[in-house]
């Protein structure tokens, strides 16, 4: 049975160690709650640390074996790991890096050599409970050389990895010492998921401008592998924050607040302590409001939530020294005997307490100067039931991608921020609600279960992909084989593409005339009676006709739309069925499930897939990819795509080589099949085939539904006339 094996530096559980052993605190998060419902399933396991420095290995054992119990691996790090690949490498160096602060970076040989050997001591842990058929799901910066590790050690293993912080510039990573061992690490994957398509499109340009590997969609050409990458924008548990918000512990919590706060209007701030949140700006600003807007004095107060975090880290110290004397001059400076402006708390919430914050606050202020999600914006939308409140967002964080009914800001912008933090306290209640309520729809919708889901489903899918379009090297022994068989045959079908198959690539159409070899080679092909030589081509017929018209061959043009049997007269095909729809709908509906603000339209002879509501990269993203996906699926329909402006759209009509191909098959039967073609239209004729068929793919990308692949056109010749001359010699 298949499992599915979580792999994150943490576990969903913290292990304490008390007076009377050791005790379990599990993890509220959204992460631990999406991902809790997929690895229990099947016996699957969640392998990280359990936040203990081991005593004995007694103690080793019963965490161990308690842990176990609730499907959860522990993999123990040292001290020194921890301060080392944790503190060190992960947090003082890929944490600021990756978030744009690279002035923070350290560059420690030493952090780094325990990071590959944590990463290894992950690979072992894994190995040890990992199944042959497992899919494994790695999560976070901290593990980014584990694909590949696990990669080497289980070649066929299905393997996701998700990164929950931004993925910079290619210009910022570039920076880093270990730049290529990190993306060859992350590159081990099937599946590589980020939350934005920004963040996607740093890491697909740094793979090629690092690596050399170009990508299709975001279908990188890895060689010998290809990866999948893609955004998938995490969500909140929505229902538990809705709900929350609603319970008489919420209810209770929220009147004392209302109670002690007093003011009209607050403002509320949740984070961890980190320089990547602008916490300092944040209160800059606010100072900036009350100095610029007095009459908000007595009528505002700002609720500052700061969760205590890696304190121990310099950087981190300073921060926290900056933030308090912040607080204390702007309080200092404005408190009145009634009013404190600034009720700021650096300690952590309840999850009553948190939800009571949530429903008590008008505004929502998340302004980070970079963030790779920002869960505090969700669960704020979650958790407005009445559907009032304004959240104000940073265009920095990966929120801000999906929510663009949030008023948006420049972090850095300490005036705009003011400006727009009064503007929210005054926004009429009608605007509102309807900003609210289009952001929890969304919100709702795309929660944590569903990109979960989503990306399991993917993964899944990629597998499937990579095994339906691996092609073996014709190597000696198949090629023998093919010798053999067509030896053997007593009727054969050879079907041959044109340009980059018999004759090569040339960017002036008119100039890839066939040359005397290659005439020479059909009219020896096609003077055996045993043979049917089938120039199938995209190209026009007068072009064809002129070039091979005098070769007993048979030709097809324009991808099918034109045949010409040998000694017969052209003749055209007409439009097949038109049971499509039914086929291709869920695809598209596949397109909007994933792709927030598209929609299909269905007309009478078509059906359209809209994304001009969509953000506009990542529009343009998966619209390329539907139509890629029509193109491969319409070859057996018999459909027509079409990209237009923000729609890709399907039609019935066209013609295509797949088509031809099994008209061919259908009237001239034969024991022996054999065809070759390079390109995309080409892929039309090899899924027309029987499987008995020999279909080889010509060129570098291994990648096709052909069963063999062979490098360039001169190899074709090669084997043509080697076949040419095996029969002749019988
Ligand atoms: N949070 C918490 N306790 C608190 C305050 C916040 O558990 O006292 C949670 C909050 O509900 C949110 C998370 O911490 O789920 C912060 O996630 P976010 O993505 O906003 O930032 P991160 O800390 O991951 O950078």
């Amino acid at each position: 049975m298949p499992r599915t094996l979580i792999v994150s530096n943490r576990l969903p559980t913290k292990a304490q160690r008390t007076e009377a052993g050791v005790s379990f605190t599990p993890s509220e998060g959204g992460l631990a709650t999406g991902l809790g419902s997929i690895y229990k399933a099947n016996d699957g396991q969640w392998i990280g640390w359990p936040g203990l420095y081991l005593d004995s290995e007694a103690e080793e054992a019963q965490v161990t074996e308690e842990l176990r119990a609730d499907s959860m691996t522990p993999v123990f790090l040292t001290e020194t790991e921890i301060k080392e690949f944790y503190e060190g490498f992960s947090n003082e160096t890929l944490w600021p890096t990756f978030h744009y602060f690279a002035q923070y970076a350290v560059y420690d040989q030493q952090y780094w050599e325990s990071y590959v050997a944590v990463n290894e001591k992950f690979c072992r842990a894994v190995l040890a409970v990992a199944h042959p058929d497992d899919t494994i799901w790695v999560h976070d910066y901290q593990l980014l050389l584990l694909p590949q590790l696990l990669r080497k050690a289980l070649p066929e293993a299905s393997i996701g990895f998700f990164l929950h912080i931004p993925f910079p510039s290619q210009e910022i990573l570039r920076v880093l010492p270990w730049r290529t061992q990190l993306l060859e690490g992350m590159l081990g994957a099937d599946l590589i998921g980020f939350h934005t398509f920004g963040y996607m499109r740093h890491f697909l340009s740094s793979v090629h401008q690092l690596l050399g590997f170009a990508n299709q969609n975001g279908l990188i050409d890895a060689g010998s592998r290809s990866v999948q990458v893609d955004a998938f924008p995490m969500g909140i548990d929505y229902d538990k924050y809705a709900q929350l918000a609603t319970t008489p512990e919420t209810k209770a919590v929220l009147e004392t607040y209302r109670q002690a706060l007093q003011t009209p209007h607050v403002i509320l701030s949740i984070d961890r302590l980190d320089y990547t949140k602008g916490i300092a700006e944040r209160l800059r600003a606010f100072e900036l409001l009350l100095k610029r807007y007095p009459e908000l004095c007595e009528q505002v107060c700002l609720l500052m939530v700061v969760v205590p975090s890696r304190d121990q880290v310099e950087k981190y110290k300073e921060l926290k020294e900056e933030i308090d004397e912040l607080v204390g001059r702007i309080n200092g400076t404005y408190r009145t005997l009634t009013w404190n402006p600034i009720q700021y708390f650096y300690r952590s919430f309840s999850l009553e307490e948190l939800s009571a914050m949530y429903c008590v606050a008008d505004v929502a202020l998340v302004t980070p100067m970079r963030d790779g999600m920002n869960l505090v914006a969700k669960e704020f939308v979650a958790s407005q039931t009445q559907q009032r409140g304004v959240l104000i967002l940073s265009e920095r964080a990966g929120a801000a991608r999906e929510l663009s009914d949030a008023l948006i800001i420049n972090p850095t912008d300490t005036s705009q921020l003011a400006d727009t933090m009064r503007e929210a306290l005054a926004m009429p209640e009608e605007e509102q609600i309807q900003r609210m309520s289009a952001m929890q729809e969304l919100v709702q919708r795309y929660n944590v279960h569903h990109w979960v889901q989503l990306f399991m489903d993917r993964l899944q899918y990629i597998k499937l992909k990579q095994q339906t379009l691996a092609t073996f090297e014709l190597d000696e022994a198949a090629r023998s084989a093919l010798v053999q068989g067509y030896g053997q045959a007593g009727k054969r079908l050879l079907f041959l593409d044109y340009d980059g198959t018999l004759v090569g690539f040339n960017r002036a159409p008119q100039r890839a005339r066939p040359d005397q070899e290659l005439l020479q080679l059909l009219t020896d092909l096609a003077a055996d009676e045993r043979n049917r030589v089938v120039v199938i081509s995209g190209r026009d017929r007068q072009t064809l006709a002129q070039w091979l018209g005098h070769l007993p061959i048979d030709l097809i043009c324009e991808h099918g739309a034109w045949l010409r049997p040998r000694g017969e007269e052209w003749t055209t095909i007409q439009p097949l069925n038109s049971l499509w729809k039914r086929e291709i709908r869920p695809l598209l509906e596949l397109h909007v499930d994933r792709t927030a603000g598209a929609f299909i339209e269905e007309k009478e002879f078509s059906l359209a897939w809209h994304y001009r509501r969509v953000d506009a990269d990542l529009g343009e993203l998966r619209s390329r990819e539907l139509s890629n996906h029509l193109h491969f699926l319409a070859s057996n329909t018999d459909l027509q795509v079409l990209e237009g402006n923000k729609v890709v759209e399907v039609k019935n009509a066209g013609v295509h080589k797949g088509a031809a191909t099994a008209r061919w098959v259908d009237t001239y039967p034969a024991d022996f099949i054999l065809a070759l073609g390079d390109d995309r239209t080409d892929e039309d004729i090899f899924r027309a085939l029987p499987d008995s068929a020999y279909t080889i793919k010509v060129g570098q990308t291994v990648r096709s539904l052909a069963r063999y692949h062979v490098t360039d056109w001169q190899a074709v010749r090669v084997l043509l006339r080697e076949l040419a001359d095996s029969a002749a010699g019988q």
